[in-house]
């Protein structure tokens, strides 16, 4: 039987690897020949997560061959996928975000649902296929959705990932707030990463009219200690766009105690930013309060003005 790689998106989160193993998970348990695999480097708070859990990383790839069978967990846009996707048999995608330049030639599964996290949907489907949810898989699964709606805050968050989440929590057999703030706060570790690092931890490009932009997350526990490192981040933000020929580059340094969001704003479409954000930067910076989730309150603000 021909194996199928599931992944999620470049720059991988935690939800991403999660869903990628869940799904994983969910197929070998149909029977089906499936591996979990990444795009990218495992970030802290994932690693803390999958440390806790005991569980592998999944494998690293670079790219796929025509042809070959994927299934897309956490994202669609090909220019968050796999080197290659535009020749791959996309057969399922999961997802929980906008729907961008998404097209396949032949019909597909597709399960968007506009929730807080992709291994919300995944648990439903679990239950739809009747499979119980083992404890280190559940643990996971919950550490995906404390970090995507930031232990519920996020305005992403929907009360079926809060059901959801005490499900799994009950199944792993993990208290949810001391689990959850000990994971996010080892995500808020930035001391050895080089400016050209920290701005790519969880980053992503988007395409829209043409104008090309990338958004990148970092969270911290200070914003202030972060911002020490302001010129040299914004260095690396210039080389960045030079480098992809984007238009700009906005660079969201959220507060995950206060849920609040510095943003860094770099490139010739500058504008944009002022204008979706309300806000006139001085040395390039912001303040946006009660600003957390780049998906509802950062890309479509953003595409509205360009
Ligand atoms: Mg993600
Ligand atoms: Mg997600
Ligand atoms: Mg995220």
């Amino acid at each position: 039987m021909e194996n199928v790689l599931i992944f999620g998106h470049k720059n991988p989160d935690t939800d991403t690897i999660m869903s990628a193993i869940a799904m994983t998970n969910l197929e070998n348990k149909k029977g089906k020949n499936a591996k979990a695999c990444r795009l990218g480097n495992i970030n802290k708070e994932t690693k803390y997560a999958l440390e806790h859990f005991n569980q592998e990383e999944p494998e690293l790839i670079e790219g796929v061959e025509d042809g070959q069978q994927v299934v897309l967990v956490d994202h669609n846009e090909f220019g968050q996928s796999v080197d290659g996707i535009e020749n791959a048999k996309i057969i399922r995608v999961v997802d929980h975000h906008k729907i961008g330049d998404f097209k396949t030639s032949e019909p597909i599964y597709y399960t968007a649902m506009p929730v807080g996290c992709t291994a919300t949907i995944i648990y439903g489907m679990f239950e739809q296929e009747k499979i119980e949810i083992e404890p280190k898989i559940a643990g996971l699964m919950l550490s995906a959705i404390i970090s995507d709606t930031l232990l519920f805050k996020s305005p992403t968050c929907t009360d079926l990932d809060i059901e959801v989440g005490h499900k799994l929590a009950e199944i792993a057999n993990v208290d949810i707030n001391a689990y959850g703030l000990e994971m996010l706060k080892a995500g808020t570790d930035l001391s050895d990463f080089s400016p050209a690092e920290l701005i790519n931890i969880d980053s992503k490009p988007y395409t829209t009219n043409g104008i090309k932009y990338q958004v990148a997350q970092v969270n911290t526990a200070s914003i202030e200690d972060v911002l020490k490192g302001k010129t040299e981040i914004e260095n690396a933000m210039e080389d960045f766009i030079k480098e992809n020929n984007e238009d700009l580059f906005v660079l969201l340094i959220t507060d995950i105690l206060e849920n609040n969001s510095q943003i860094i704003v770099v490139g010739n479409r500058k504008d944009i930013a002022e204008k979706a954000f309300e806000v006139n930067l001085e040395d390039n910076m912001a303040f946006l309060p009660g600003v957390v989730s780049r998906k509802k309150q950062v890309v479509p603000v953003i595409d509205k003005n360009i």
